[in-house]
């Protein structure tokens, strides 16, 4: 395989500084949430740079912003790559960023060696993959994958707008949402990621090739009990919810071996100082790889509920908020990547993503696969997010090298599409 140009990292860091500088001044670390004025002016800066960069660039009706190398093939399934530039309030600077520039500054390589793919080359900044006020992530690849429904546009945000409305004020066109599905199907999706995890950093190793991502299981559960005088009820004939709700997260933290499993937040009522709390909810989730895994957690932590429950006299609600299964990565487009940072003489690891991505969505429509970065001390989402400019550099030469592989992938094609959501 022949050896395209490096990155200009040099150009990349330049790049990173001014996307970083559409921020929110008011809030901390590098905060640009979707439907923001600091979002949609940074998504023009972007756009401008895919321009420069060659790619014909359009926004979709979901205020996706695609940039488009036509393929000399004229091939039906394009290789698809990007990520987003949207962050969370008080995040940082690489999260989906880097899958962003790094596409960009791919495109830039390809296009300096003259190496031109037989498929359509697609470079896309997905609307909103972070959670925003209206409690939805990923608004933009749902939308592509066909996965963004009316109930979601009707989802309400704190100041009672529509998210209808705020994509519409996004540049999107939510009457024509219809549009922004793709389709036909992808050669492939390969996205580049910082890891968001200390498994690289403490391996030593630059790059992650990623084998899935973890599914998420969502719970609420509600204890009821009765709420008390806290000087004149023995401790005997106390029903406390709370008391009830803490061993329920202790259960939680014992039985997330082998995965992991938080209790993050707990609402207790009346809430006074003076009164046995009588009703206690608890919201926790798990995330694992391993659809199993999370089957049984699930069925253990229920067992537990009940028992906790009928020992302490108290009423019990299990509702399961939501279960979103593992998304399987395609061999195909792993072996790809790894092949592709192999040949550059990376080290490689395999592993999961406890993290969704755009990816997880793109995955409905065709192979997918992810490279991973190191993240420092595995810090994500808040201003100390660091990953050093050289791994950042080997990503990208990666992603183009991983490009070029899977353009030459063709008697894959005729094999459909592998995507955890659809098993
Ligand atoms: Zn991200």
């Amino acid at each position: 395989m022949s050896r395209l140009p490096s990155p200009d990292l040099a150009r990349v860091s330049g790049d990173l500084e001014i996307l970083a500088s559409y921020r929110d001044p008011e809030a901390p670390g590098w905060t640009r949430r979707v439907f923001s004025g600091f979002d949609r002016a940074g998504r023009e800066w972007v756009a401008a740079r895919m321009q420069e960069a060659g790619l014909r660039v359009e926004t979709d009706a979901a205020a996706n912003l695609i940039g488009r190398l036509p393929g000399t093939g004229g091939l039906p399934g394009a290789i698809v790559t990007g990520s987003h530039t949207d962050t969370v309030h008080g995040g940082g600077r690489f999260d989906g960023i880097i899958g962003v520039l790094g596409a960009i500054e791919a495109v830039r390589c390809l296009r300096a060696a003259e190496v031109e793919l037989e498929h359509d080359l697609v470079v896309v900044d997905f609307l909103g993959e972070e959670p925003n006020d209206f409690g939805l992530s990923c608004v933009g690849s749902r939308a592509i994958s066909g996965a963004l429904d009316e109930g979601h546009l009707a989802l309400l945000g704190p100041d009672g707008r529509s998210l209808s409305e705020a994509l519409a004020a996004a540049g999107g066109v939510p009457s024509a949402l219809g549009g922004a599905r793709w389709p036909e199907g992808l050669h492939c999706y390969v996205e580049l990621h910082i890891e968001q995890g200390p498994v690289l950093e403490q391996a030593r190793v630059p790059i992650g090739v990623v084998t899935g991502i973890a599914g998420i299981h969502r719970l609420r559960a509600r204890f009821e009990g009765r709420p008390d005088h806290a000087g004149t009820t023995p401790m005997s004939l106390r029903r406390d919810a709370l008391s009830g709700a803490a061993e329920l997260a202790l259960a939680i933290e014992r039985l997330a071996q082998g995965g992991v499993a938080t209790t993050g937040r707990l609402e207790i009522r009346p809430g006074a100082h003076n009164v046995v709390p009588g009703e206690a909810d608890l919201w926790a989730e798990a995330r694992s790889p391993d659809a199993q895994w999370l089957d049984s957690f699930g069925r253990a932590v229920a067992d537990e509920f009940d028992g906790i429950g009928a020992r302490r006299q108290l009423g019990t609600t299990l509702t399961w908020i939501s279960r979103e299964p593992p998304v399987t990565v395609t061999d195909w487009v792993a072996d790809s990547i790894d092949q592709a940072a192999t040949s550059l003489g990376n080290r490689v690891l395999r592993i999961p993503s406890g993290a969704g991505h755009d990816a997880s969505h793109m995955a409905r429509l065709g192979p997918m696969g992810m490279v991973f970065v190191p993240s420092r001390a595995g810090r994500s989402h808040c201003p100390e997010e660091w990953t050093d400019l050289e791994d950042i550099g080997r990503g990208i030469a990666v992603l183009v090298q991983a490009l070029v592989v899977c353009d030459h992938r063709k008697e894959e094609r005729s094999r459909g599409r592998r995507s955890g959501l659809d098993d």
